[in-house]
């Protein structure tokens, strides 16, 4: 039963099974059947029939109904840790200490957003006139996530959507589907109406593509690859619908010669292995200076040597299996490409002995690949840092922009000046100084260029899942108004 439609649970219409697996020991964690086109149908009038009362929930209703969430959410912490850990092989660790806390955070914050509509002032703008801006929810949600953080991107989706007053379908990747589930589940409890959130577990070529194309969605919010995000596009183009894209990201390490070189190299092994490198932030191409190439190379290859690559349970554990045999797989060979044209200075190999069963790879550090090779260019999402190195300032931006993606970049320096320079001249939809990862509720997500366009979290995102409608009162109380005169005079 892993369809919840209007506040049940029940089976898949496809019939096709598939057995979710811990990728840390490939043992299933759990069967599913798969949904077909009728849960999407029904899913999608679920949705619309619970729209026109929780949008006209007042915003202290639906803030309320989010702060129990969060309450609710952190009682249930140790159940949401275990179960992300299964599914994904997250370390338990980094489930307990950034996943959930951020989860939490993010569902008080959309509470508070709620209850924060914003607009311009009600006012004569034209002397004869009072215009006012109403802002409302937009109507059907349709949302699709991938696997790399599950429970945060329900988050990211489900809570915006709802503050505002929306209804939402949203498909997870289905290979990660139960913290999403568990989600709306927690949802119900804390008191949202049937119909307000469903969850289709399904195929993105089948549920997904019969989601994003649905005529009954009025807004299509998705999280994944550049290559699928087209196809979203495309599918929103029917019936023009309002569209949201999280996509890939490639992001840049820039580190200018008067970087702190011990703080450069901490945060690169930071930056690029968390959740095992599965990360559209991550740092993937560390662009640093030639005079100080080979120190920072020796000092994050000693740092990822000490990296313990280990089971998800085990305290000592810094960095899990990939989340899938088949991502690992891929992974694999992107580094076994890269050794024809780069050296491997650490890494590239899979772990033998007690991880032998799962899908770990070792961190893996590579220099001396060209530009335009495909370990630099294309999206790795896995535990793999390229350095490249630069000779002068407007090279490292050029190197940090020469790149089809736009969602997050790092300078690591300590002149105010080049940091202000760097956070001007990349091109992405975070620049961090001096560190690499950290997000917070209040500011926005999102990229540029192929990376996508929209923002999570923040209330950008709140703003995204509204819309605003101009109302605009004739205070004259006149017949023949005096703009009438540019159409007919009064004879
Ligand atoms: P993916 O694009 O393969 O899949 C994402 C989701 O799309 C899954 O739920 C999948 O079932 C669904 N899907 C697949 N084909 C579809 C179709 N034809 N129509 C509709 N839905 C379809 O991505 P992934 O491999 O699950 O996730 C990794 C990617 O996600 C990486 O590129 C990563 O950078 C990106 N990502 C981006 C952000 C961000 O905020 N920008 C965050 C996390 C992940």
């Amino acid at each position: 039963m892993h369809q919840f439609i209007d506040g049940q649970f029940q089976t898949g219409a496809s019939g096709r099974k598939l057995d979710i697996i811990n990728p840390a020991t490939g043992e299933s964690v759990e069967t599913v059947t798969l949904a077909g086109r009728a849960d999407v149908d029904q899913a999608v009038a679920a949705a619309r029939a619970a729209f026109p009362s929780w949008a006209a929930a007042t915003p202290g209703e639906r803030s309320t109904v989010l702060s129990r969430f969060a309450r609710l959410l952190a009682e249930q912490a140790e159940d949401y840790a275990v179960a992300e850990s299964r599914q994904t092989g997250k370390p338990l660790r980094l489930v307990r200490e950034f996943d959930i806390p951020g989860t939490i955070d993010n569902a008080d914050f959309f509470a508070g957003a709620a209850r924060n509509l914003e607009g311009k002032a009600t006012a004569e703008y034209s002397p004869d006139h009072t215009s006012s801006i109403r802002r409302e929810a937009i109507g059907v949600i349709g949302s699709i996530s991938p696997w790399n953080y599950p429970l945060q991107m329900a988050a990211w989706k489900i809570l915006p959507a709802i503050a505002a007053g929306n209804t939402i379908v949203l498909k997870p990747a289905q290979i990660t589907p139960l913290t999403s589930l568990m989600f709306a589940r927690t949802l119900q409890e804390a008191g949202l109406p049937d119909g307000v959130v469903n969850i289709i577990v399904g195929d993105g070529s089948e549920a997904g593509a019969a989601l994003m194309r649905h005529p009954g969605v009025d807004m299509v919010s998705f999280t994944g690859s550049t290559t699928v995000g087209r196809t979203v596009l495309e599918a929103a183009a029917i019936n023009s619908k309002r569209v949201h894209l999280e996509l890939g990201g490639k992001a840049p390490f820039v580190v200018f010669d008067d970087a702190d070189i011990e703080a450069a190299a901490h945060g690169a092994v930071a930056g690029s292995l968390i959740n095992t490198g599965q990360d559209c932030t991550a740092a993937t191409r560390a662009i640093v200076h030639r005079s100080i190439h080979d120190t920072f190379v020796a000092r994050v290859a000693e740092l990822y040597r000490d990296i313990r690559v280990g089971l998800p349970d085990d305290e000592d554990t810094d960095i899990g299996p990939l989340a899938s045999y088949a991502h690992r797989d891929r992974v694999a060979a992107m580094v076994d490409r890269a050794r024809n044209y780069a050296t491997i200075v650490t890494g590239g190999s899979t772990p033998g002995d007690l991880l032998a069963p799962g899908a770990f790879y070792t961190p893996t550090l590579i220099t001396g690949a060209a530009p335009d090779s495909e370990i630099v260019r294309d999206e790795v999402f896995g535990p793999v840092l390229a350095v490249l190195p630069f000779d002068s300032d407007d090279e490292a931006i050029a190197l940090a922009n020469d790149t089809p993606y736009g969602l997050a970049a790092s300078a690591w320096t300590r002149d105010v000046y080049r940091s202000l320079r760097a956070t001007r001249d990349i091109k992405a939809g975070c620049v961090w100084v001096n560190d690499h990862i950290p997000i917070i509720s209040e500011m926005p997500h999102g990229g540029v260029k192929e990376s996508g366009f929209g923002k999570d979290m923040s209330t950008y995102s709140f703003d995204e899942y509204t819309q605003v409608k101009h109302v605009m009162f004739d205070i004259t109380g006149t017949a023949h108004k005096d703009w009438h005169r540019t159409i007919y005079k009064l004879r």
